[in-house]
């Protein structure tokens, strides 16, 4: 996703809505006329991917290490919201096992809360043993925190925090609305250590995100102070997985998993559809009944997909919310989707409704499953989830693959390099264009160079090897030619500025 917040965007947007064109943002990005033009085949290559018959792959793929399972940092949270008051208390154990295979003499904590204005206010900071830790240092979203002895790969540590947070008023994945509250990157976490160059921490830009996450295990319970809105109606709580209710008391279990997020509204209007082993719920706002089945049979129409090519979704619930926002927005188990989509859902799969759904699904395999820095290589999980929009139309809607083409990418005549950072970019146009947009170009190109099989093949071989880790862009071209042996050079020069 990207933040609009402005006044500017917000207009904009509204414009471009209005005259039946295209919302700012790139997650939502495509004309919904019905025009289809042929395209060229050498970049396009409309056969559905099960059927296809390409060679096999020309290079043998050396056997690949073992890819073991990590044991999981666990975050136990209690959270209790006031929905009305937008304060949350929390208290937090933080078990966290060192992975890596250095010594680590501190520990960080990143804490997106602690960005707004008297957003985070810390109350208790112990070790295990309830010894308060006398010496940290809270800088902005970092809270840095020395170790009495260095931590040893494969040793854990605890720490328990209580907290308050005080919601900020805005439409975003972290804040309240009117109409809803949301509750993503909510709660202090360590990222990922990187050894040789440290803790995987990246500045906050004004589009993209810019954070990455280690798997792992989430307790959770949550407590809604007051069940009532004063504005009336019973609030419903949404989370990253179905929780057991016991009382007042909702208890999660979530993992592995990036991150657990949840959402709570007065006016959510539910629905589901048991797909396979998951579960698939629907949650949105009563204005605009028609679009509200297509959301949910969408999502899970990709997670149908996704599933079939790519491998197995590894949750057994997947929930698809209404945002408040104007963006899709990807977590583990959860994604949103902007109420423009469904404002402006006009009955058929060629609308923001359908493309974004798919595309927000497809992050659960791409950013997900396979974690990536989303700062500097934003193209890893965003232009494979932009890619896979074309499996979702090639298996779902055949007839508009071509439509998809013209009008999600072509007609944007998108320039730019895909391996740009959320730094890089002169605004939301050139980003989405440059890593989205050409992003899907690469790697359709790619496609049609290896033959659809292969590439499928390499697909699920880069899922394999980096399931539940943190991929670069060095690990995808790695291990991309050890599934080709096709000459990539002019095809990586044309779209690639640092390889
Ligand atoms: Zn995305």
């Amino acid at each position: 996703m990207m933040k609009l917040f402005s006044a500017i965007i917000v207009t904009l947007w509204l414009g471009f809505l209005l005259s039946g064109c295209n919302p700012a943002n790139q997650e939502s990005s495509t004309p919904t006329s019905s025009s289809s033009t042929p395209l060229p085949e050498s970049t396009i290559d409309n056969a559905p991917a099960e059927t296809a018959t390409s060679a096999k792959p020309s290079v043998t793929p050396s056997p690949k290490p073992e890819n073991p399972a990590l044991p999981l940092s666990r975050y136990t949270l209690s959270a209790e919201l006031d929905y009305d008051a937008h304060l949350v208390k929390v208290d937090e154990q933080i078990s966290y096992i060192n992975n890596s295979d250095s010594e680590l003499n501190e520990l960080l904590l990143l804490i997106e809360p602690n960005s707004y204005p008297n957003g985070f206010a810390l109350s208790t900071l112990t070790w295990e043993n309830g010894e308060p830790v006398s010496t940290y240092a809270l800088n902005d979203r970092e809270l840095s925190i020395p170790l009495p002895e260095n931590l040893l790969p494969g040793n854990s540590i605890v720490l328990i925090l209580s907290f308050q947070l005080n919601l900020p008023n805005q439409n975003a994945p972290y804040g309240y609305t009117d109409r809803q509250t949301n509750l993503g990157d909510w709660y202090p976490y360590v990222p990922p250590y990187i050894p040789g160059e440290g803790w995987l921490v990246s500045e906050d830009a004004f589009l993209g995100e810019h954070l990455a996450y280690d798997m792992a295990a989430f307790v959770v319970e949550i407590n809604l102070a007051n069940p009532f809105a004063t504005n009336g109606g019973e609030l419903v709580l949404v989370a990253s997985s179905i929780p057991e209710i016991d009382g007042d008391i909702y208890h999660y279990h979530h993992a592995p998993a990036r991150n657990f997020v949840w959402t709570v509204s007065p006016l959510y209007l539910e629905q589901e559809t048991q797909e396979g082993e998951v579960m698939v719920k629907s949650y949105s706002f009563p204005y605009h009944p028609q679009a509200d089945a297509p959301a949910l049979e969408e999502t899970a129409k990709a997670l149908t997909i996704f599933n079939r090519l790519f491998g197995p979704y590894p949750h057994k619930s997947l929930s698809v919310v209404e945002a408040d926002f104007l963006d899709g927005m990807e977590y583990d188990g959860l994604i949103f989707l902007s109420h423009a989509f469904y404002d402006f859902y006009t009955g058929d799969p060629q609308s923001n409704l359908t493309i974004i759904a798919a595309h927000e699904v497809a992050h659960q395999w791409w950013y997900g499953l396979v974690g990536n820095d989303q700062a500097l290589e934003p193209w890893l999980d965003e232009a494979l989830s932009t890619f896979s929009e074309v499996y979702f139309y090639e298996n779902a809607y055949p007839d508009l693959t071509d439509w998809w083409w013209e009008n999600r990418i072509f007609f944007h005549d998108p320039q730019g390099w895909v391996d740009s950072t959320i730094y890089e970019a002169a605004g939301f146009y050139p980003y989405r264009d440059a890593v989205y947009l050409r992003g899907a170009m690469f790697l359709g190109e790619l496609r049609s160079l290896m033959g659809d099989e292969a590439f499928l093949v390499f697909l699920r071989a880069y899922l394999e090897q980096y399931r539940y880790r943190q991929a670069s862009g060095d690990d995808f071209f790695n291990l991309l030619s050890e599934y080709t042996s096709t000459d990539l050079s002019t095809l990586i020069g044309t779209y690639f500025s640092r390889r």
